[in-house]
């Protein structure tokens, strides 16, 4: 039973257009036959039919459906009362066009959880072939006439059994001929059912209806049990009764008889001429032809008013073909499955200019791709990117230049051996192969470190050196001498083709690679015999082939010019002692033999070397006529190198150990791996910065063009939406409804997007090194761009959704009657 207690409605409350649309009206209903609601257009039965069947909200009082005050509910509540309790018959059919007959009237069936496809079936048939349309049941429902639309959404109200069915002025938009039959079809569904009817047509609601409240400016003004005699007086225009025309005029001779009927008294002039096979009329006017398809029928009887046993020869089973106690309960019509192939059904059918736009998603993916490429691998620095020494030194400044610190440290249990100043240093890897490539050599920046902290493991090809002039250098290093393929025309492109091949320092004997290791930073693996040389013979890495000599003293200046030699080899330097001995000891020097009138033997010269004068212990001559090398011991080279360096270098195998050991001690310290990342990502920050504005840039693009083509897609389709709210769709179908639609969307346009951008960058990646480093091409990358768009056209598309969503059903449908 349905009660309406003191309801009270407003459209633009508030406002001065304000319409007091159902003004405290109260009214009870059975529970069978059919209750019209009559009265004039505009009086608010529309409005108060919405109300009882959940479409629209009102503003005071309360409606309850069998004890159940819908009123109260939310809209989802009241969508499952209304899904399961009431079938909708609308005015305008409401009919999803574009869907078939079957289908328009299974969803009903769906949308109250029976999926077994034959009981489906059954039942959809049944209904179909109970209002007459079953032959049409493959058609589009667009395709159908009114007539039959209506049919179909009588099959769809009743499709489901409900105990209720409301129907809006269904026979509205009908030709008499049609509305008696649909008008037949409801009487006879209102045999056990309530039916609640609205309709402006008295006749129509005297002769079928059981129960009449008649409305007029808002309020019920009358209401009464209709047991007025059955008689329909409803003439059919489509039916032309011979025997009610005013007059008949009948020619007959031989085989030709001629019947003229007419509402008056006319001049007939017609000729009939049969040529051959064909019937020629000429009326002198206008001729209708009757035949089958006509619309016009002509009987040879007379009007007669129609009463009941029309609709009393047919029933309806409600239960016929449904599963015995089956309790209808919403069950959503969207899985996955359905969703997708729903949602690539929509984009399938979609104009060839909307197809079109779809590119403009292929690009953006692609870019999106670039720019969370790109962003990820200016974000991403790997140690290799940045490293300039290798990772497990701390760099401790040496301002006291005391040996104290240093020993200090050099003594921590944690520090496996500490060089004086940074680490870093200039070798030559000589490339003379071939004759015409004898000057060919590179530089490589190298980080020393002792051999001894080398374990086996950190090996990737070769050995272990055996012999001090052997050493091992890292991956790192040979991967950016091969990025730049520099080697190539001595055909050095491998790694294991680095083995056995010499590296220079100035002043020294060539070193040999005899192993390749992985520590991911620039390293060189030196015997500790060798590390001071290299590293006060070494180039610097950052002021690039000034050679630093030890006559760069203040008080040197030209003296001693430059070059040095440490274990001075007389065959090799061209030159030889003419008096006195080579230096054996640190301090000790040897001059050309021109000096030897200005200093003696055992005397100093005024030279200082890390603050102490050079003794000279004799004189050379040389081949070379200028040569004014001071010739000094390694030593005493190693001992100005060590002071002049502002910090010093400790190796901890436990960089973060030593780091919190150095913090207790209270000294300042920088661990260079920390150190070279930030100077790293410093110096790319405004790359940083523009990867991200561009990557945003592109993405509010796209989220915009999904935005606006799921908006013109959504609006297209709210006719549909509307239509689906009301028979009882839920709001969140209608979300997984254009949920699947967008997934397809972002399924056929970012996978290609993506897959093209992926092609080409990794394409560039092997033509130039320039980019790598500055693009991350993986899957996982492409996996987060294709999430990142997956979301942005989520959030986009469901924008118009969910502003339509906070909508009832019947402000929906009030829209797309506009
Ligand atoms: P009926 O069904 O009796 O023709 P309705 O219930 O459709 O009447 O409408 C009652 C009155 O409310 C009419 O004057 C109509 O113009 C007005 N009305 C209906 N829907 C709206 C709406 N969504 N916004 C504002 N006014 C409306």
């Amino acid at each position: 039973m349905i009660k309406i207690d003191k309801v009270n409605k407003y459209y633009n409350k508030g406002k001065a257009n304000q319409i007091h649309v159902i003004n405290n009206t109260s009214m009870t209903l059975p529970d069978e036959g059919i209750v019209c609601l009559l009265g004039p257009s505009g009086c608010g039965k529309t409005t108060l039919l919405n109300a009882i069947g959940g479409l629209d909200k009102v503003d005071s009082g309360t409606i309850t459906i069998d004890g159940q005050r819908i009123t109260r509910f939310s809209s989802n509540k009241i969508d499952s009362i209304r899904n399961a309790r009431i079938g909708y018959i609308f005015q305008n059919f409401n009919l999803l066009d574009d869907r078939t007959v079957f289908e328009n009237v299974a969803i009903a069936l769906r949308m109250i959880g029976i999926r077994d496809n034959t009981t489906v079936t059954a039942r959809v048939r049944y209904c179909l072939e109970k209002v007459g349309i079953d032959q049409y049941r493959n058609k589009l429902a667009g395709s159908l006439s009114g007539g039959q639309r209506q049919r179909v959404a009588i099959a769809r109200a009743i499709v489901k059994n409900p105990s209720i069915i409301i129907a809006d002025e269904p026979t509205g938009n009908l030709d008499s001929a049609n509305t008696l039959e649909i008008m037949n079809i409801i009487k006879t569904i209102s045999k056990e059912r309530l039916v609640i009817l609205v309709t402006h047509e008295r006749n129509i609601a005297e002769f079928y209806s059981d129960h009449v409240a008649e409305m007029k400016d808002g309020k019920i003004v009358k209401a009464y049990n209709n047991d007025s005699s059955r008689f329909l007086d409803y003439q059919l225009e489509n039916k032309i009764y011979l025997r009610d025309m005013a007059v008949h005029k009948g020619f007959r001779q031989d085989d030709v008889n001629v019947d003229v009927y007419s509402d008056e008294e006319r001049q007939a002039d017609i000729k009939v001429v049969i040529r051959g096979n064909n019937l020629y009329i000429n009326t002198g006017g206008r001729l209708n032809v009757v035949d089958e398809s006509a619309n016009i029928e002509m009987v040879d009887e007379h009007y007669t008013a129609m009463d009941e046993s029309y609709f009393e020869e047919n029933d309806f089973d409600y239960t016929a073909c449904l599963p015995s106690k089956y309790k209808a309960r919403y069950t959503s019509v969207y899985r996955l499955s359905n969703m997708i192939s729903s949602g690539w059904k929509t984009v399938k059918g979609f104009k060839r200019i909307r197809k079109f736009l779809l590119l403009g998603f292929v690009f953006a993916a692609m870019f999106a791709f670039l720019a969370v490429s790109n962003v990820m691998g200016v974000i991403d620095v790997k140690p290799v990117d940045y490293r300039t020494t290798n990772g497990n030194y701390i760099t401790i400044p040496n301002t006291a230049k005391t040996e104290d610190l240093l020993k200090l440290v050099d003594g921590l249990e944690t520090v496996a051996f500490v060089l004086p100043g940074e680490t870093k240093k200039m070798v030559t890897l000589p490339m003379d192969d071939y004759l015409q490539t004898s000057y060919a050599q590179e530089d490589l920046g190298v980080s020393i470190v002792l051999t001894s902290v080398l374990t086996p493991e950190q090996l990737v090809a070769g050995s272990m050196p055996a012999d001090p002039h052997e050493v091992v250098i890292d991956k790192a290093l040979i991967d950016e001498f091969l990025r730049d393929k520099n080697g190539l025309y001595i055909g050095l492109d491998t790694m294991e083709e680095f083995l056995g091949r010499r590296l220079m320092v100035p002043n020294l004997d060539d070193y040999r690679i005899v192993g390749i290791s992985d520590t991911e930073s620039p390293s060189m693996f030196v015997d500790q015999s060798q590390a001071m040389y290299i590293l006060s013979n070494g180039n610097d890495l950052d002021d690039d082939f000034s050679i630093m000599g030890v006559g760069e003293e203040e008080d040197t200046e030209d003296l001693i010019r430059s070059g040095r030699v440490m274990d001075l080899d007389l065959s090799k330097n061209n030159i030889k002692i003419k008096k006195g001995r080579k230096p054996e000891a640190a301090y000790e020097v040897i001059l050309n033999e021109y000096h030897e009138d200005e200093v003696e033997i055992g005397k100093t010269v005024n030279v200082k070397v890390a603050g102490r004068k050079l003794n000279v212990v004799g004189y050379y001559t040389s081949d070379a006529a200028d040569d004014d090398t001071y010739y000094v011991h390694a030593d005493t080279v190693k001992a100005d190198y060590i002071g002049k360096q502002k910090n010093f270098s400790a190796y901890a195998p436990d960089v973060a150990l030593l780091k919190s050991i150095l913090e207790k001690e209270g000294l300042s310290f920088k661990v260079n791996d920390t150190r070279d990342r930030k100077t790293y990502i410093n110096s790319r920050k405004d790359q940083l910065t523009s990867s991200i504005i561009v990557a945003g840039i592109i993405m509010l693009i796209s989220l915009i063009e999904m935005f606006l083509m799921l908006r013109s897609s959504f609006l297209s389709r709210i006719k549909e939406v509307g239509t689906l709210r009301a028979i009882g769709l839920k709001k969140k179908d209608i979300y997984r409804m254009f949920t699947g639609e967008i997934l397809v969307i972002t399924f056929i346009t970012a996978i290609p997007g993506i897959a093209i951008m992926y092609f080409a960058l990794t394409q560039m990646v092997t033509i130039t090194y320039y980019i790598e480093g500055m693009y991350i091409v993986t899957p996982v990358i492409a996996a987060i761009t294709f999430a990142i768009i997956l979301v942005f056209n989520l959030l986009a598309g469901l924008i118009p959704v969910f502003s339509t969503m906070r909508k009832t059903p019947a402000q929906i449908l009030a829209r797309t009657d506009i």
